[in-house]
């Protein structure tokens, strides 16, 4: 790739990111990963300024204005900041401002990860508080800034004033609410700054006030000398600031202060992300100058991705459905870039020796791609001399057999078939969305049936409605959640055979190659006779699989499991259908709510095989979105992208 065409690649795929983060509120980037993409193309453009292009994401603020708001045109645009990653750049940075101001110094902030906000009252009163929006232009979000408890509607003297500041959810309100949307099967927010964004662009304002945001300002505008004097001017007007700001007389000081806000980073209360440093003397500001899109008189020293340090409690194990045994981590609760976290996976064997833990190990956690928590290393510093090194277990944690270990292979299984968490966990797949998807029965809810003895294999959830009235007394139970989880196992018995192949658990046949067996053997009675040479001569279909497959269906215990199946009228037939154009056909399609006829999985199989591409994610890429009842957050930003939405009745019309 030449560099024109590297240019050009990181400008789409910045844009796509920008898209991604500042109008869906759903990043796939990291900020990170974003920096670097962003550091790379402001590099290339420097070095071969021919390329040079007004549109370039290095010469735009972040930012696209949502249509349903109001548009407000800023008295003075709300620009960007320059970014720096080490010391290097930092010093540079100062270097560049004593060649023009010499006598410069540095008003040091936290760098609040949320959204800016502009605020104009006039005789002090709040008119107007809008968002940066494209610097130039923002949103109105009156409506919802004025549910921040901390944002007074009324200053204590009548002026008319512009402060601004960031918008900001602080972590326990994140948690609190993740926590809800959990609950009500909604998507979670990322981060707080992400859940601060979707918060404060909301048209019911009631949404907003429920969300606990918070502000604080750091910006005056109006004559005043310096930055430390402003930020004591917005004090005293009656507006929250950050307390931890510092005045600092050189670079040497700047950097000391950077040292120790990243040392306080994990216990504030809300996310920073970095540091802003600012010349704290107005009167140089303009000498200094501006770029298009930032001011060259300040800098934000961006911290690398969080890591975080707790205290391991305990390593435990956990029996997968094919008996795999894997050793979790169980470390004190830490808040990691937006969630709470106390576990994370340590794999296996070889990954455990790998990381040397020992009893009580001072332990350092981060969220690889920002999802999912690791253990990235242990404080050996920190170590008790007599702590032991805990090393994998040779036991089922679980039945207490005793594990193998195959040779070349990573993990140890338990290989005892009536090992109650195997069996537990098979029955989770089973019922799971990608697999037979019964609806309302869950991990907890499976995991209860069978330890009251109403469930012991997969035929015997078919079964359930035999044991109505004792059902309905479980805790947490009840007529109506009963109702429905039978209806529930009642309709998912017309799903297509491939669903059932895959519920069954077959070693290493997942959804796909589920599939591809019942296009070729399209009955179970086809399937559970097809020789190893048939199944391996399915293209993509190897060896060890149609070996596998073979296995299980020559065991005596899994036919019968079958015919129990035929007998409880499991459908066991593929449909075959040949499509050539439907109304779905090449379009991008995604599912959200509840359907009340056909789950999810069976919704997504029918709209594949008519041509569409179904994603889990809404963007301006989505051609049509499908909503069933209680359709959350992906509903919203369809409708706010002006998706075609479509609901389940329309949609069982077209699939006729
Ligand atoms: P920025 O967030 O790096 O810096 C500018 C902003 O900092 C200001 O607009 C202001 O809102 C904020 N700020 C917080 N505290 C401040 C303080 N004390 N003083 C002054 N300003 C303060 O720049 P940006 O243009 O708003 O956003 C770009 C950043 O957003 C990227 O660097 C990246 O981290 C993130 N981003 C991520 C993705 C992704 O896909 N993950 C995509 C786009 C942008």
């Amino acid at each position: 790739m030449n560099v024109e065409e590297r240019i050009n690649e990181l400008r789409k795929k910045i844009d796509e990111a920008s898209y991604e983060y500042y109008v869906l509120d759903n990043p796939k980037l990291t900020d990170y990963e974003y920096d670097m993409l962003m550091k790379e193309l402001i590099n290339l453009e420097t070095s071969y300024p021919e390329y040079y292009s007004a549109t370039s994401p290095t010469n735009k603020i972040g930012g696209e204005i949502l249509d349903k708001f109001e548009k407000v045109t800023h008295s003075v645009p709300m620009m960007s900041l320059g970014d720096v990653f080490n010391q290097e750049e930092l010093i540079d940075f100062d270097k560049k401002i004593k060649k023009v101001a010499p006598n410069a110094t540095y008003l040091c902030e936290l760098k609040i990860d949320g959204l800016s906000v502009s605020l104009r009252y006039v005789k002090g009163v709040l008119e107007l508080a809008a968002t940066r929006g494209n610097g130039t232009i923002g949103e109105n979000i009156t409506h919802n800034v004025k549910t921040i408890k901390s944002v007074p509607l009324k200053l204590n003297s009548a002026v008319d004033v512009e402060v601004r500041g960031e918008i900001f959810m602080p972590k326990k309100a994140l948690i609190k609410l993740n926590e809800e949307r959990e609950i009500n099967g909604e998507e979670l927010f990322q981060n707080c700054r992400n859940a601060a964004a979707g918060s404060i662009r909301q048209l019911d304002s009631r949404v907003a006030a429920k969300r606990n945001l918070d502000v604080f300002l750091y910006y005056y505008m109006g004559d005043i000398p310096t930055q430390e004097e402003a930020l004591l001017k917005i004090k005293e007007l009656g507006f929250k600031i950050n307390p931890l700001y510092r005045h600092c007389q050189n670079i040497e000081e700047v950097l000391k202060y950077i040292n120790e806000m990243g040392e306080k980073r994990d216990s504030l209360p809300y996310d920073i992300d970095g540091v802003v440093i600012k010349v704290n003397e107005m009167n140089l500001h303009d000498a200094i100058g501006y770029t298009v899109k930032v001011p060259k008189w300040a800098i934000a020293y961006k911290f690398p991705p969080e890591e975080v340090e707790t205290k391991l409690v305990e390593v435990t194990y956990q029996v997968g459905r094919s008996g795999v045994i894997t050793p979790v981590a169980n470390f004190k609760p830490v808040f990691v870039q937006g969630s709470m976290v106390s576990k994370a996976t340590l794999h296996n064997e070889d990954y455990l020796r790998e990381k040397d833990l020992h009893e009580n190990d001072t332990i350092i956690i981060h969220k690889a791609g920002d999802v999912i928590p690791e253990v990235v290393r242990v404080v050996k510093e920190k170590r008790d001399p007599e702590a032991k090194p805990i090393l994998m277990t040779k036991f089922c944690p679980c039945c207490h057999m005793p594990l193998e270990r195959f040779p070349g292979e990573a993990d140890y299984f338990c290989m005892n078939p009536k090992c109650e968490d195997k069996i537990i966990n098979s029955l989770i797949h089973f019922a799971s969305k990608g697999a037979y998807d019964i609806d309302t029965l869950g991990d907890k809810l499976v995991a209860l049936l069978y330890k009251e003895g109403f469930i012991k294999d997969i035929s015997s959830i078919f079964t359930l409605y035999e044991h109505k009235e004792e059902l309905v007394k479980l805790p947490g139970l009840g007529e109506k959640s009963i109702s429905k989880l039978l209806d529930a196992i009642e309709n998912s018995k017309t799903k297509p055979l491939n669903f059932l192949v895959f519920g069954l658990g077959i070693p290493n046949v997942g959804a796909k190659v589920a599939k591809l067996l019942c296009e070729k053997f399209s009955t179970m009675e086809e399937l559970r006779k097809a020789s190893y040479e048939e199944l391996s001569s399915i293209d993509e279909i190897g060896d060890v699989i149609a070996r596998e497959v073979e296995d299980f269906f020559k065991r005596p215990e899994n036919n019968e499991l079958i015919d129990r199946l035929i007998a409880l009228g499991l459908r066991m037939d593929y449909p075959k259908l040949v499509i050539k154009e439907s109304y779905f056909t090449g379009k991008k399609v995604v599912l959200t709510g509840t359907l009340s006829k056909m789950g999810r999985t069976e919704a997504k199989s029918v709209l594949e095989k008519l041509g569409a591409k179904t994603s889990e994610s809404v963007s301006k890429k989505t051609d049509i979105v499908i909503a069933g009842s209680e359709a959350g957050s992906k509903l919203q930003k369809a409708q706010e992208l002006g998706i075609r939405v479509m609901n389940e009745e329309e949609f069982l019309e077209l699939i006729k």
